[in-house]
């Protein structure tokens, strides 16, 4: 997904999932304000986009056998649920 954002964009670099601007694992604190501003209205969309992410992080950080982290729901996903 493109995005228009002008200033610093907060991406994670992969294979490590690390924000490329703040080094925190992604998304960082400022990727979720850009995110939630981004897909403002909507939320299933955003979920959409989290969930491959989710799966994309997965595939990443076990490709060398290492055991799944258990925090990734916490870490990709609830953060941006709606009430
Ligand atoms: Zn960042």
């Amino acid at each position: 997904m493109t995005t228009t954002v002008q200033s610093v964009e907060h991406l994670h670099a992969r294979p490590a999932w690390d924000c490329l601007v703040c080094n925190q694992p992604w998304p960082c604190a400022n990727a979720k304000t850009n995110l939630l501003s981004e897909f403002r209205g909507f939320p299933s969309v955003l979920a959409i986009y989290l969930n491959g992410q989710m799966y994309d992080a997965l595939h990443d950080l076990t490709s060398h056998g290492e055991l799944t982290p258990a925090d990734l729901y916490e870490r990709f996903i609830s953060w941006a649920r709606v009430n």
